[in-house]
């Protein structure tokens, strides 16, 4: 398949920029989806792709999802990604990052890059010698830091919009939740449920965690594959993509799917198996944007507590998504994407026209 006919299946981007040096051994690709609202923001992977037909098409399909992420999330940015095509174990080195921090550069704002799969604040520190378009770096350059206890916020409060369109209350008092996953963004999570009075059940591959979260929270732990047989009324993926499908979906027990895992959905027709099965999944860029959100606030000179209050707003967006998804007769995944869409359109209707100034 050609380039720009790969740039029209995944969804109309606007630019692709092909990088390379041969002496720092980078080869990368950076996709702009769209900037209707504001520059693209997304992350920089590096991923030892097979081919480099993967790699553009991962770059693709990323950039146009983070277009989707930031308008749902009410932010003033647009969608883009970059993928560093080599193995991070190995290939990594200070000149590579700054020859791609030149590329980002180049680019005058239109993309800005963050820390992904296979790339670190220590990599961004490299980027950020090399440009200013660059979010997620170290605290000591004025940086977010760590942004899963925003990410956690966000998926509580969208839990709680869950909880009221499938119960009429957003109390946890008497309701169980299963937890999968206790890393960064599970660990959190756990301590917010806890908290509000939920009965967690967990799980994680990496059983100090588990032992862990036993020992601070007094939770009940299951195997890693038990999790989906678990009666609960909230199923929360918070680890890996794809835990959503036709193996998962018969088995669940639950009212409620709503976690901070990415591409939870294994594919697109997995959002209408669970709604046949009267289960209402909370669409995953919806409820874990606060990660981005947590970026956004950064670019504009960081304050947590700014960022913490604009990650409430989660539940309210997810509101609107379950309200066009009950109008509209459609999932909840596909209301996600029109709440998105709906908002690209009507920001770039008012940024029409002249209003002085150059
Ligand atoms: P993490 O790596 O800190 O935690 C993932 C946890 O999942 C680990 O404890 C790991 O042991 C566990 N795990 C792996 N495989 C498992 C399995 N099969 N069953 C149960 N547990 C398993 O990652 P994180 O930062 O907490 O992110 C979790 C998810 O949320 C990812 O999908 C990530 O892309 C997404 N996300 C994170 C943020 C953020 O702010 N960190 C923001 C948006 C989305």
């Amino acid at each position: 398949m050609g380039v720009f006919e790969a740039m029209g299946a995944e969804g109309e981007h606007e630019q692709v920029v092909f990088c390379e040096d041969k002496r720092a051994g980078l080869r990368a690709i950076i996709a702009i989806h769209d900037t209707t609202l504001g520059p693209a923001l997304g992350g920089t992977r590096m991923w030892p792709y097979k081919t480099e037909e993967d790699a553009l098409r991962d770059v693709l399909r990323l950039s146009r999802g983070m277009t989707y992420k930031a308008s749902a999330a009410g932010l003033n940015l647009g969608g883009g990604k970059a993928v560093i095509l080599g193995d991070p174990r190995t290939d990594k080195s200070e000149a590579l990052f700054r020859v791609f921090g030149r590329f980002v550069e180049s680019l005058n704002g239109r993309y800005i890059t963050a820390e992904d799969v296979g790339t670190s604040v220590h990599d961004m520190e490299y980027i950020f010698m090399e440009t200013k378009y660059v979010t997620g770096v170290a605290p000591a350059h004025g940086g977010s830091g760590d942004p899963s206890p925003v990410t956690a916020l966000g998926v509580f409060v969208g839990m709680k919009a869950g909880l009221r369109a499938a119960f009429g209350t957003d109390s946890f008092q008497g309701k169980r939740v299963a937890l999968q996953g206790l890393g960064n963004v599970g660990r959190n999570l756990l301590g917010d449920l806890v908290k509000a009075g939920a009965k967690v059940i967990v799980t994680d591959v990496d059983e100090e965690r588990c032992e862990r979260a036993r020992r601070e929270h007094g939770v009940d732990v299951v195997g890693v594959d038990a999790i989906y047989d678990v009666p609960c009324d909230v199923f929360s993926p918070n680890a890996l993509g794809a835990v959503i499908n036709d193996n998962t979906i018969p088995r669940l027990k639950c009212k409620v799917v709503c976690g901070g895992a990415n591409n939870q959905l294994a594919e697109e027709r997995h959002a209408v198996a669970l709604r046949e099965r009267g289960i209402l999944y909370c669409p995953d860029y919806v409820v874990n944007a606060g990660g981005l959100i947590n970026v956004y606030v950064e670019m504009e000179g960081y304050v947590r507590e700014r960022a913490l209050r604009m990650a409430e707003g989660i539940g309210a967006n997810l509101e609107r998504v379950i309200k066009i998804a009950s109008e509209q007769g459609i999932t909840t995944a596909a209301a996600a994407d029109r709440f998105a869409e709906e908002r690209i359109q009507k920001i770039g209707d008012v940024k029409k026209g002249f209003f002085g100034g150059i």
